[in-house]
């Protein structure tokens, strides 16, 4: 059967006065220009379409921490000293987020690098609320990596402490086990690992000593877990761009290292400071992807509109992966736009197409509003007849349009 959409568009003449017109476009088939040539897999699912670009706008991850002690107050900070260490910290691991380095491996890559586009703010559950929390527990206030108390991967803390965990990140300060610490062979190291939304850290008390930034890399590594990063150093991480290596230190390690060595965040090594574009691809799918884990943990920022700044395209651009804006988009002249996932607009944004612009909605596409708000809808610029500046393909759904938006369908079997 031979599905005839109608699409009703207003052609606006912004240089000229003449009056709004309806213009039917005639038929389905003949707005659609090209052969679909990409799978869902290719477009949507694929982490590298999430890479950030110059249209990606920093997320904000909400974090909260708490500090595990024991009956006696001996095995963490105290709450005000507690504030101020991790306060330093996760300044600290902003400020590297800030600073994302060149891959060191593979030797010789033009890997590039780009912002993460990501940050992390503490934050509180009411007012008086400052998202640092002190827990007394006699069961609970250790970590152990292994042996008859080894308690690592155990949710038992995070489930009884955290705090609101499907829209904050909440950190667990926990320390090496009391009696452990007593022996002169163990080794307090720092160490951590990632349960869902919470993740527990631990080996910071015991090296108090250590400045707040020693720890600030390790901070990003494990909220890296939690964002959905495995380790990078072994083929299943899932990105092409970070190589499998045997996880040297430094420089100076002994064979198999060769004086290579990784600096990726995701690897054991004494820099940490290296995001690569599949990795940065990973965490913002989440950030992107309605009904992720991680989606639930960013402040939803694109839901409150620009209205004084517009997205300029002027070039040819494909928008695969979904997407929230918050401005105009304005295709010019010789721009074209290729969007083939879901685009978010925020409340009264709009997409127009200037004279000579074009503006491709592919079969996966979804064109709407995340935020319970209506978009502003599709105005089409042009003196002519408007075939060659919109192309819709298969299945491809706008929704959520105010009543009075510029582009309306109707679908006729
Ligand atoms: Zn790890």
């Amino acid at each position: 059967m031979r599905i005839l959409i109608l699409f009703f568009i207003i052609i606006s003449l912004p240089s000229c006065k003449k009056k709004l017109k309806v213009i039917p476009i005639s038929s389905f088939e003949n707005i659609v220009k090209l052969e679909e040539a990409l799978g869902y897999e290719r477009t949507c699912e694929d982490p590298l379409n999430y890479a950030p670009d110059e249209y990606t706008e920093t997320r904000t991850i909400r974090v909260n921490v708490h500090f595990l002690n024991d009956l006696e107050g001996r095995a963490n900070f105290s709450l005000a000293e507690g504030k101020e260490y991790f306060g330093k910290m996760l300044r600290n691991s902003n400020k590297r987020l800030g600073e994302n380095q060149k891959m060191n491996l593979p030797v010789g890559n033009d890997t590039p690098v780009l912002d993460p586009s990501f940050r992390y703010k503490i934050v509180g559950i009411s007012k008086e609320d400052d998202g640092f929390y002190s827990h007394r527990d006699s069961v609970h206030y250790y970590f152990m990596n292994k042996g008859r108390k080894k308690n690592n991967y155990s949710k038992a803390v995070t489930k009884k402490y955290a705090i609101n965990d499907d829209k904050i990140l909440n950190i667990f300060s926990i320390s090496h086990p009391q009696d452990s610490l007593e022996s002169k062979t163990y080794k307090a190291f720092g160490t951590g690992i990632a349960l869902g939304n919470s993740l527990k850290i631990s080996g910071i008390y015991s090296n108090r000593t250590t400045k707040p930034w020693g720890f600030a890399t390790l901070m990003n590594h494990e909220i890296g877990h939690v964002l959905g990063l495995a380790h990078a150093w072994t083929r299943y991480d899932g990105c092409d761009d970070t190589p499998v290596h045997p996880n040297c230190w430094d420089k100076n390690s002994p064979p198999p290292c060769d004086g290579t060595h990784s600096n990726n965040v995701m690897d054991y090594n004494n820099q940490q400071m290296a995001y690569s574009p599949c990795q940065l691809g990973k965490i913002h799918k989440g950030f992107n992807t309605i009904g992720a884990r991680t989606r639930g943990l960013i402040f939803e920022d694109w839901c409150k509109p620009i209205s004084d700044e517009q997205i300029i395209i002027s070039d040819h651009l494909e928008w695969k992966g979904h997407r929230d804006l918050r401005k105009d988009i304005i295709i010019k002249a010789g721009g074209i736009l290729h969007i083939h996932c879901r685009l978010s607009l925020a409340a009264d944004r709009k997409i127009i197409v200037e004279e000579g612009g074009q503006l491709h909605i592919h079969q996966y596409a979804k064109l709407h509003n995340s935020c319970g708000d209506k978009w502003g809808g599709i105005e089409i610029h042009s003196r002519k007849d408007t075939e060659d500046q919109l192309f819709i393909y298969g299945n491809a759904k706008i929704e959520d349009l105010t009543e009075s938006s510029s582009i309306q369908s109707k679908v006729k079997l």
